[in-house]
C-alpha cells in the first residue's frame, strides 16, 4: 500500500479492460494519482477473450486456406489438417506476450493496481475485499459479457465465443446463431478449419449494421465459400442429445449440428455492482453518459462497453483517454461516435466508417454514391480477392461514409477514417497520390470516380 494511502486518489478506475486501462495510463501520464481495480486479467475481454485471440484464429484460418489454395498461384501445397493444440499454442502465445507487455506498461507508470472484485459503495468510493478506495473521480469500466436468448442455456455443445475460443477439436457441423460481427468471424474460422457451417440470423441480412451493398457482397462470398446462412428466420429452441444439438427454427425447420455457437450480442456488466445504489442511472443494464462521458452523478464517469453505443476496443481506448483528460481539466473534444471505424475480420474483410447509404439518405436527403470494384485494383487481383469500395457523400458535400469489403480491406480503415472525420470532399482525396500497386489505391480511385475523373473504371 502506498505511503499516502489515506489521501484520496484523483481517479479510481473500476475494470482494467480496454476502456479502464487506457484511462488509468492516460491519467497517470498526466500526473494524476490512480488506482485501477481488476478482478480478472488486465486487458479484459479484448486481450483475453475477444479481439486478439479471435484475430489469431482468423489468421490461422487464412493459413489453412492458403495451404488449400496454393495451386491457384502455381505453388504446390497440400492441406493436411488443423491441429487445434498447435493453433491454441500460437494464439495463447500472442495473448501471453501482449499481456506481459501490458503488465509491464502499467507497472512502468505510478498506477496502484488493485486485484479483486470492486463495488461502488458511494459515488466516490470503490470497495475491494473490504478495502475502500476513495477517488475525487471514479471511472466505471466493467465491460460486457456474452448474452444468450431466453431459454437457451449455455453448456455442453451450446457455447458462446468464450468457450469456442478454446475448443480442442474442429466440429464437423456448426450452427452459428447470429450473423453479426462475432457470428460471421467465427463462421469464417470454422469453415476454413473444415467445418460445415450454417448461420441463422433473425434480421433480413448478414452484418445488418453495415451498408446493404456490403451485406450482399458478403453473402455472395460466403455462398462461394459454402458457408450456409438462413436470414430473416427466428430461433425457437435447441436440444442436446448424444453427439448432436438440434436447433429448431421458427417455421419448423431443424438443423442438426455438433456445436451451436450463440453469438447474439453482448450485454453490459453492471448488475450487483452498487451503481444504482450509489445514484448512478442504469438503463436496460447500460450506463448512459453525456458527451463528456459523465454519468448523472458528479465525479463518476463511464467508459467502454457499458456505455450505450458501439462495443469496440478502440472506442474503449478513446473513451478512457477522453475521461482521463477531462478529469485532468484538458477539456478534450468529445468523441464523434459516427467517426469510429468498424472492421469485421471474416474472409472477406469488411471495413467501414461513417453513414451507410440508408442512414445518409435519412440525414441528408439527397446523396451521391459510387462503388469502385476491386476488379480494377491490381493488388486485389494479385490477392485474387473480390469486393469494392463504396463512398457515400451528401449531394455536393463531403464524404460521409466509406464502406469496403475484400481480403485485407480492414487495413484501409485508417485513411477512410481520416476522410470521413476531416469532412474531405472527393476532390480533396482525388488530388492525393496513392501508391501502386496497393489496395489503398482502390480508395483513391473511388474518390477519383466520385470527383468525376475516374481512372480504372468503365464509362
Ligand atoms: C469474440 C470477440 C471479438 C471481439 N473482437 C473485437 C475486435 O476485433 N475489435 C474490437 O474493437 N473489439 C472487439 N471486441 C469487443 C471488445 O473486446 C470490447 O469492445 C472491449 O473489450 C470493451 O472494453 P471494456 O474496457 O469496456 O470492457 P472489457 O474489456 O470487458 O473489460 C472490463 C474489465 O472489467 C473487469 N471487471 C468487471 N467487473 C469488475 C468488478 N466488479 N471489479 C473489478 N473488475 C471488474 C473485467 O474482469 C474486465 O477485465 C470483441 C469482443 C468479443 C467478445
Amino acid at each position: 500500500m502506498p505511503a499516502d494511502a489515506d489521501t484520496p486518489y484523483d481517479v479510481v478506475v473500476l475494470g482494467g479492460g480496454s476502456g479502464g486501462y487506457a484511462c488509468a495510463l492516460r491519467a497517470a501520464e498526466l500526473g494524476l494519482r490512480v488506482a485501477l481495480v481488476e478482478k480478472g486479467k488486465l486487458g479484459g475481454t479484448c486481450l483475453h477473450m475477444g479481439c486478439i485471440p479471435t484475430k489469431a484464429l482468423l489468421h490461422a484460418a487464412e493459413v489453412a486456406d492458403s495451404a488449400r489454395e496454393g495451386s491457384r498461384f502455381g505453388v504446390k501445397t497440400t492441406f493436411e489438417s488443423v491441429d487445434m493444440s498447435g493453433v491454441h499454442a500460437y494464439k495463447d502465445g500472442v495473448v501471453a506476450r501482449l499481456y506481459k507487455g501490458l503488465q509491464g506498461l502499467v507497472g512502468s507508470w505510478a498506477i496502484d493496481v488493485v486485484e479483486g472484485a470492486g463495488r461502488l459503495v458511494a459515488p466516490e468510493t470503490v470497495e475491494v475485499d473490504g478495502r475502500r478506495l476513495t477517488g475525487r473521480h471514479v471511472v466505471l469500466a466493467t465491460g460486457s459479457y456474452a448474452r444468450t436468448l431466453p431459454g437457451l442455456e449455455i453448456g455442453g455443445r451450446i457455447m458462446t465465443s468464450d468457450q469456442a475460443l478454446s475448443l480442442d477439436h474442429v466440429p464437423p457441423r456448426v450452427v452459428v446463431l447470429g450473423g453479426g460481427v462475432i457470428g460471421v468471424e467465427f463462421a469464417s474460422v470454422f469453415r476454413s478449419f473444415g467445418s460445415e457451417v450454417t448461420i441463422v440470423e433473425a434480421l433480413p441480412r448478414l452484418v445488418a449494421a453495415e451498408d446493404e451493398a456490403v451485406s450482399k457482397q458478403l453473402e455472395r462470398a460466403f455462398r462461394k465459400r459454402a458457408i450456409a446462412f438462413r436470414t430473416g428466420v427466428g430461433f425457437e429452441s435447441a436440444a442436446q442429445a448424444g453427439d448432436t444439438v438440434s436447433v429448431r427454427l421458427a417455421g419448423g425447420d431443424t438443423l442438426d449440428a455438433d456445436l451451436l455457437l450463440v453469438a447474439v450480442g453482448r450485454g453490459p456488466v453492471t448488475a450487483g455492482l452498487g451503481f444504482e445504489e450509489a445514484g448512478v442511472t442504469v438503463e436496460r443494464g447500460y450506463v448512459p453518459t453525456d458527451e463528456r462521458l459523465r454519468t448523472n452523478v458528479d465525479g463518476v464517469y463511464a467508459v467502454g462497453d457499458i456505455v450505450p453505443g458501439l462495443q469496440l476496443a478502440h472506442r474503449g481506448f478513446a473513451q478512457g483517454i477522453f475521461a482521463a483528460e477531462d478529469i485532468a481539466g484538458l477539456a478534450p473534444t468529445p468523441i464523434d461516435e459516427q467517426g469510429i471505424p468498424r472492421v469485421t475480420y471474416c474472409d472477406p474483410e469488411i471495413a467501414s466508417v461513417g453513414l451507410t447509404e440508408a442512414q445518409a439518405r435519412r440525414r441528408h436527403g439527397d446523396v451521391e454514391t459510387t462503388e469502385y470494384n476491386l476488379g480494377g485494383n491490381g493488388k486485389s487481383q494479385i490477392l485474387q480477392t473480390q469486393g469494392f469500395v463504396k463512398l457515400v457523400r451528401a449531394k455536393g458535400g463531403p464524404v460521409v461514409g466509406v464502406h469496403m469489403i475484400g481480403a485485407r480491406m480492414g487495413e484501409q480503415a485508417g485513411e477512410a477514417q481520416l476522410i470521413v472525420n476531416w469532412d474531405a470532399f472527393p476532390g480533396d482525396v482525388a488530388s492525393l497520390v496513392h501508391a501502386h500497386p496497393t489496395q489503398n489505391e482502390a480508395l483513391g480511385e473511388a474518390h477519383l470516380a466520385l470527383a468525376g475523373k475516374p481512372l480504372h473504371a468503365h464509362s
